[in-house]
């Protein structure tokens, strides 16, 4: 049985105070929402992990961490990079690899993803690799190879380890503009039959790219998916935690 999860990428956005500030609004909502069928995790500016963790430890909250980027090398002269060592110092548990701002605006090719979630996975560390296609890809039709071929190189790197995967199709991101629940079911699809053999039971997929209170219903129930990978939204903690409390409860009811 694969846990669901919703996972709050804050992006370049708010500072550590700010950061402590949404953590804590987030926490309080927590408490009066029910979200016991998914795990709920932030992954704040690395900068503001060390007070956002501080408030989730000492205010006792239900909130995993995760790292929003970080270097394919274990240590050593990389000026301006972040270690899996550092990050799993701060208590996080899973760093996104290969969002696809990286990707595009940094030149993060699929062969780093592959190599920056190996290195993830050796600092025992888990990777949510995100994979998904541009509106241009989509309108080739060429989108199942296209991220059936982005799965199969990151997992002939890694193999079945311990990973998730985010489908987060490029032209769905912070747009405003939902894939339809039938487009993400069949990318879940694809994507799972694209996993090793071994992986596809235990392997989560998550769906990001405008996820919204609502339409978190329709994608939760009839997406295929494990959870979701939520930007803009993640940065408002009512709309947060309605996407979350809304995603236990269709995952509650699916069980
Ligand atoms: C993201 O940043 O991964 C994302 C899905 O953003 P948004 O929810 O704003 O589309």
């Amino acid at each position: 049985m694969i846990r669901s999860e919703v996972i709050g990428n804050w992006k370049m956005n708010l500072d550590h105070v700010e950061g402590i500030h949404l953590t804590q609004q987030i926490g309080v909502l927590l408490r009066a929402n029910p979200h016991d069928h998914v795990d709920v995790v932030l992954a704040p500016p690395a900068i503001d992990l060390r007070s956002v963790s501080s408030v989730v430890e000492a205010d006792r909250l239900p909130l995993l961490l995760a790292g929003q980027h970080v270097s394919e090398f274990d240590r050593g002269a990389y000026t301006g990079e972040i270690s899996v060592s550092m990050y799993k110092r701060l208590g996080v548990t899973s760093i996104l690899v290969g969002h696809s701002e990286r990707r595009a605006f940094f030149a993060m090719t699929d062969e780093v993803v592959a190599a920056t979630a190996l290195t993830v996975l050796r600092g025992g560390l888990r990777p949510v690799i995100c994979v998904g296609e541009s509106a241009e890809v989509r309108s080739a039709e060429q989108h199942e190879e296209f991220v059936a071929e982005q799965v199969a190189i990151a997992t002939a790197t890694i193999g079945q380890q311990n990973f998730a995967l985010a489908y987060e199709p490029v032209w769905a991101i912070g747009t405003g503009e939902t894939a339809s629940v039938e487009q993400v079911a069949r990318m879940a699809a694809v994507i799972r039959e694209a996993l090793p053999e071994t992986a596809r039971a235990t392997t989560p997929i998550l769906y990001g790219g405008s996820v919204k209170p609502e339409n978190a219903h329709e994608l939760a129930s009839g997406g295929n998916v494990n959870g979701f990978l939520v930007g803009g939204a993640s940065l408002v903690a009512e709309q947060f935690v309605e996407i979350v409390s809304t995603a236990s409860d269709c995952y509650g009811r699916s069980r």
